[in-house]
């Protein structure tokens, strides 16, 4: 105990001196936390290593929430979702450690693309955004967008004679995040934009795309199944793929609807063996009350 213990105060002079330092260095996170941590120090409750991590980590910790903040409003990001918040349990076929893996953002330097597979409610747009939010604190430049905004925001430059100069802002985010491909059909011109952009983005930059629809049915959504070969196949070259199986999160508090619109997915037989018997009995007693 005793070594922690330190024996002589902070001055006010020193005190002082470390506000007029990290006022200069523009540290307001460390400027607000620097009384408290030192009174710990002063006390014995901190160690010398253990105050300095904590004025830094205080630092670190606003200028993230600033930088989200921004970003917040820049990327369009709709909500905060963080992997923290992510119940692995629910969701098993989705790889711990391939997201943590993912959240340490090499992929980002390394150009590389994530693809989430799946269908609705299981999470893909949940972990693009936790990954578009951990890349906004890291200080890298995010833009989010459903494929049908970012065709439309692409149909209007073009209106508008901005075509080219919109795909150029659009190659320079270091990480896009492109959601819901598959949901809404695409126009040939969308589909074309959409290919442009992402010939153009790739090994570039990175992009995460979400879809509820594997890649052999990507020529259906774009209309063309050439295009889309060259598309997936540029893709899938520096890609992640996270293809997840499983029940909604949405649904889960309604197991018996779930079960009857993914059918397949994940009902173990016994489940619908059970759904089906329940279902039975409700008919046979509908079929009594109608022959009263
Ligand atoms: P998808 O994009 O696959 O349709 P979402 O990511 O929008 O699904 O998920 C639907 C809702 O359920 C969101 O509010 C999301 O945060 C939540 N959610 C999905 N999966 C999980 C999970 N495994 N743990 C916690 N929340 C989840
Ligand atoms: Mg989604």
């Amino acid at each position: 105990m005793s070594g922690r213990v330190s024996t002589t105060a902070t001055s006010s002079s020193l005190r002082e001196r470390l506000r007029t330092q990290l006022a200069d260095l523009k540290m307001p996170g460390a400027l607000e936390a620097l009384d408290d941590i030192l009174r710990q120090v002063d006390s014995g409750q901190l160690a010398t290593g253990e105050a300095v991590e904590r004025l830094l980590g205080a630092h670190i910790a606003l200028r993230n929430a600033r930088r989200l903040q921004t970003a917040m409003r820049s990327a369009r990001l709709p909500a905060v979702k963080t992997l923290a918040d992510f119940d692995f349990s629910f969701q098993p076929s989705v790889k711990r450690e391939q997201l943590e893996s993912l959240h340490t953002l090499g992929f980002i330097e390394r150009k590389e693309n994530v693809v989430l597979l799946g269908p609705p409610g299981v999470g893909k747009t949940h972990l693009a955004l936790s990954l578009a939010v951990a890349a906004a604190e890291s200080g890298r430049r995010v833009y989010f967008a459903t494929l049908a905004d970012l065709l439309h925001s692409l149909e209007e430059a073009q209106a508008a004679g901005r075509l080219a100069h919109r795909l150029r802002t659009l190659v320079f985010p270091s990480l896009m995040v492109i959601d819901e491909i598959g949901y809404l059909p695409i126009t040939r011109t969308g589909a074309m934009f959409f290919f442009q952009l992402m010939a153009r983005r790739y090994e570039h930059a990175s992009t995460i795309l979400t879809s509820n629809k594997g890649f052999e049915e990507w020529g259906e959504i774009f209309g063309d199944d050439v295009m889309a070969a060259a598309l997936v196949d540029r893709l899938v070259h520096h890609c992640h793929i996270v293809n997840i199986r499983g029940n909604s999160y949405r649904l889960r508090q309604h197991a018996d609807l779930a079960r009857r619109l993914h059918g397949s997915s994940s009902t173990s037989a016994v489940a619908s063996a059970e759904l089906e018997s329940r279902r039975s009995v409700k008919s046979k007693r509908q079929e009594e009350l109608h022959t009263r």
